[in-house]
């Protein structure tokens, strides 16, 4: 079975250059008689492909992990895509009892202390989340571009993701920020208000701030760590290690 994945990841990232926006997420589509999934974070490139994704009519599961420390501009984007769209994006929240155990272990803003702190709040409110958004899915859709980072660079459309067991594809890939800002305003697609704000990539409330101009899109992730460090586990390559970039989500 892996072997027939990597081969459809394989033909599906060769068709993927070959076409656009529509013809990618038609092909993904049409690769799968099951789950497919679609992970919103409802940034700018969520936000374009929940847009790419409801005006074709693909049958998708819209999932969010609503760690509970999401801005509350987030939590308005949320509840302003749902009314554009008119569907409801499925919350996968932390379990409870993890939560309790991680709060009371580390405090409630105990990631800004050490690595490992950082990694088992994201892992709670992240990675366990995402696991159950993903069960039994066959393919996984993620806004991903190249040009967000050095590792993203180096990504391709389509790739067998070997520690879920399932195809992720990554339809923006080859977009830049500003690609996707014109679509989402050719479009009326709603955005987040805190992207006005220098908020380029938005994360968790405490562990994302502003950029300033000329920083790197993600800087202002997790910025209290060095770069190499900035990885939450919810991105894991073909190999199955986890992607030493930022996150997405
Ligand atoms: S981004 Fe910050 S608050 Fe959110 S899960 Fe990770 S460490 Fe916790």
């Amino acid at each position: 079975m892996p072997d027939a994945l990597r081969r459809l990841a394989d033909r599906l990232d060769q068709a993927f250059a070959t076409t656009d926006l529509a013809g990618r997420l038609r092909l993904l589509r049409d690769a799968f008689d099951g789950r497919v999934v679609f992970t919103t974070s409802f940034g700018l490139e969520d936000q374009a492909l929940t847009h790419a994704i409801r005006s074709l009519g693909l049958e998708a599961d819209f999932a969010t992990l609503d760690t509970g420390r999401l801005f509350p501009e987030t939590y308005d984007v949320w509840a302003r895509t749902e009314e554009k769209y008119g569907f409801r994006v499925k919350a996968f929240h932390p379990d409870a009892d993890a939560l309790q155990a991680l709060v009371a272990d580390q405090g409630i803003n105990g990631f800004y202390y050490g690595l490992d702190m950082r990694k088992a709040c994201c892992g709670a409110r992240k990675v366990e989340p995402l696991g159950r958004a993903l069960a039994e899915a066959q393919g996984w859709i993620v806004g991903l571009r190249g040009d967000q980072s050095d590792h993203r660079a180096n990504l391709r459309f389509v790739e067998f993701d070997a520690a879920r067991g399932l195809i992720k594809a990554s339809p923006l890939l080859d977009f830049s920020r500003d690609d996707v800002a014109a679509y989402c305003a050719l479009h009326d697609v709603p955005i987040n208000a805190l992207h006005e704000r220098g908020f380029l990539s938005i994360g968790c409330a405490p562990c994302t701030r502003a950029v300033k101009p000329g920083e790197p899109e993600r800087a202002g992730r997790w910025w209290w760590e060095s770069e190499d460090k900035k990885e939450c586990g919810l991105h894991v390559g073909a190999d199955g290690r986890l992607a030493r970039a930022k996150m997405v989500g």
